[in-house]
């Protein structure tokens, strides 16, 4: 039996509370203990308590010392797309100048480009480059992160992205969550109506059947999948046992939280254009909004998500980075906290409270970390600073000083 005893965290961060996501109000409840400690033993959680009480009960147990910085659970990314090869610089650079989307996309550039360069790459070369993304999501305090396929959009690419992911979970202490997303765009070599048949009939029965993804996701917008499209493949995906998540009102307020409340999805993600219509969908059947403001603010767009009408309307808001190439090339989540809290208007704490205990709860995870409560993994973070706003404050500059997931020194 390893123990482990954590000492004077100036602020122990536990979001401790009901086990639920967080709404309203309760967002901004972080159950936070001055000169805080922690008692760990096997990887899980003990107890948390004053730093005097903890010291008290430590007996053999190796210390960690966090002498006057805060602790707080590890960052729970529920959005990514963390495999795929190459990058997008190209696009960047584009942008920068002033073209627009339709431009870069002729040019060779957007999500196509990022298709080719993953289908050529091998499965090594493949997770070689993804166990770098892994490494990136550690050094900044995120322990768990959900990903996504979408890049391979044939049978076997999809097939070979989601095994990566499965490999990954092996060789890294970052856990994975897999989400199929082969519907993210309609491939240059069939029409939508095949493609949607190919992911329907032989995609997603064998991705079932080999368990390799707990989630299906779609790229719900107009010139993508539409309504309609969407939930064809949501619905046989749901029969098929997997759960949902949607890309939704990204670009266009075309009905994804609609969509999302209907089929009674996980999550509804973007929401960008997402009205009050949209908003009130969402709360009655319960579905949570993952914004992504790291991908506005990396595009360039003007419109961020409605945060705080949501909060107002009682929904258990995420926030995720949606690390990609194209569109939002970051795996901070401090960055988005900053971004929250100045694009959003969200608190910090409200903005913590979406990166970690809700985020878990929106991955199916509540139970088992997002927060620093008894019987949990002991996920957590370290930062180097003695205040938990200074996460959302000081930008552009890493605070992490030390990371752990079930109790092991991670980075
Ligand atoms: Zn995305």
């Amino acid at each position: 039996m390893k123990s482990l005893a954590v000492l004077h965290a100036s602020q122990l961060v536990t979001l401790g509370g009901p086990k639920r996501p967080r709404v309203g109000t309760e967002m901004r409840e972080l159950a936070i203990i001055r000169d805080g400690g922690m008692l760990i033993r096997d990887g899980k959680i003990r107890s948390v308590a004053p730093s005097d009480q903890i010291e008290k009960n430590a007996n053999n147990a190796e210390i960690i010392d966090a002498e006057g910085r805060i602790a707080l659970p590890g960052f729970v990314d529920a959005h990514t797309h963390l495999v795929f090869a190459g990058n997008r610089l190209e696009d960047f650079e584009r942008r920068a100048r002033g073209e627009s989307y339709e431009q870069i996309a002729k040019a060779g550039g957007g999500i196509w480009s990022t298709v080719e360069k993953t289908r050529a790459a091998s499965d090594a070369d493949l997770l070689k480059r993804a166990k770098i993304h892994a490494d990136w999501f550690l050094k900044c305090g995120t322990t768990t992160v959900e990903a996504k396929s979408g890049y391979g959009l044939t049978l076997e690419g999809e097939l070979k992205i989601l095994c990566v992911m499965r490999q990954l979970n092996e060789k890294t202490s970052l856990e994975i969550v897999p989400t199929f997303l082969g519907a993210h765009a309609v491939p240059r070599e069939m029409d939508a109506d095949q493609y949607i048949e190919l992911v329907i009939e032989e995609m997603l029965p064998r991705i079932a059947s080999e368990k390799l993804a707990e989630f299906c996701d779609v790229f719900c917008e107009r010139g993508y999948f539409d309504v309609e499209q969407s939930r064809r493949i949501l619905t046989a995906a749901r029969q098929l046992g997997l759960k949902l998540r949607i890309h939704a009102d990204q670009l266009t307020n075309s009905g994804g939280a609609q969509l999302a409340a209907e089929l009674k999805a996980t999550t509804a993600d973007h929401l960008e254009k997402t009205d009050g219509q949209g908003i009130a969908a969402m709360k009655s059947a319960g579905v949570q909004p993952v914004l992504l403001p790291g991908s506005v603010y990396a595009l360039g767009l003007p419109d961020y998500p409605r945060a705080r009408e949501m909060v107002a309307a009682g929904l258990a808001i995420v926030i995720a980075t949606d690390f990609n190439p194209g569109s939002s090339p970051t795996p901070s989540m401090t960055m988005i906290l900053s971004l929250a809290c100045t694009q959003m208007k969200l608190s910090p704490a409200e903005a913590i409270t979406a990166g970690t205990i809700n985020a878990a709860y929106s991955l199916n995870r509540g139970s088992k970390i997002g927060s620093l409560e008894p019987g949990k993994f002991a996920n957590f973070s370290i930062f180097n600073c003695e205040d938990y706003r200074e996460l959302a404050y000081w930008f552009g500059i890493p605070q992490t000083h030390s990371v752990y997931v079930r109790g092991e020194r991670v980075g």
